[in-house]
């Protein structure tokens, strides 16, 4: 069975994006469970939680199925003493939204060097902050998402994602979301059905789909290798629409939130049935 939503907004409240989810009609979708360009965030409310749990449970959704976005300033990488401890204490805060929530992921990007330390030496630091929020947070997986490759953001190579998952200590809390504009832009050629499938051997074989949690279902503005994060809707852009079929005809992708975060919000029920007609 395939669950595919988008990453809906939660304004007004979290629980407001189940509702959003149903209008479009999800059975998957993504949300930030706090503004994601503050760090400091109110606690959440047992009468938020308990609506959230409820509109949840009355529409179906599953927790395994709802994928919940950390902050885009945390930097789990960050190579400044200060800078990482902020983001390791935000990223703990966002496990715990999560696990208060009754959630079971969490996605995030995994880091930037910033040119201040070698590759190995942040993915390490990326590693270590996950060992050390995991240990400090139960249930959650930390999901880490593919990049880009902009700037000095890792995660656009397989080995990247491995080179961390290695070094997590309980391999049950950790995952991965692969991100299909990220992919293309990295460099991962997923624009016909041959290329899709030595691109997720690829993957197969360097992390294993054992680990994949989601998929955020993206199309790109940018040509393959452009390492630029531009996403398209799912039927224009650089990529094609053969990705779409490959991912809903491979039963690897049962079962896993299958988001869209496609830039026109007025489409996003069309585009998931047009998904579900590939199915
Ligand atoms: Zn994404
Ligand atoms: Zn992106």
């Amino acid at each position: 069975m395939k669950y595919i939503g988008a990453h809906v907004s939660a304004s007004g409240g979290v629980e407001n994006a189940v509702l959003r989810a149903v209008e479009i009609g999800a059975n998957a979708f993504a949300l930030f469970t706090k503004n994601q360009r503050q760090w400091k965030a109110t606690p959440l409310k047992a009468e938020t939680i308990e609506k959230f749990k409820r509109f949840c449970q009355v529409h179906h959704f599953q927790p395994e199925h709802i994928l919940p976005h950390d902050s885009y300033l945390i930097n789990l990488g960050s190579p400044d003493k200060e800078g990482l401890e902020k983001s390791r204490a935000a990223f703990i805060d966002e496990l715990e939204r999560a696990n208060q929530l009754g959630l079971k992921l969490l996605n995030f990007h995994p880091g930037s060097h910033l040119n201040l330390i070698s590759e190995s030496d942040c993915l390490a630091r990326i590693a270590e902050s996950i060992n050390m929020a995991i240990e400090k947070v139960p249930n959650v997986i930390a999901v880490i998402e593919n990049t880009a490759g902009q700037g000095s953001n890792l995660g656009y190579r397989f080995e990247h994602l491995a080179e961390i998952i290695d070094q997590v200590e309980d391999k049950n809390r950790v995952g991965v979301c692969l991100d299909t504009c990220h992919l293309f832009s990295a460099g991962y050629d997923i624009s016909s059905l041959a290329s899709c499938d030595e691109t997720f051997r690829q993957f197969d074989e360097i992390v294993g789909f054992r680990y994949l949690r989601g998929m955020h279902l993206n199309g790109s503005k940018t040509p393959l290798g452009s390492r630029k994060d531009r996403h398209d809707t799912l039927r224009e852009g650089t990529i094609g629409t053969d990705f779409c079929k490959f991912i809903m005809k491979d039963d690897r992708f049962d079962n896993i939130p299958l988001i869209l975060e496609t830039i026109n919000p007025e489409i996003w029920a069309d585009e998931i049935n047009f998904l579900r007609t590939l199915a």
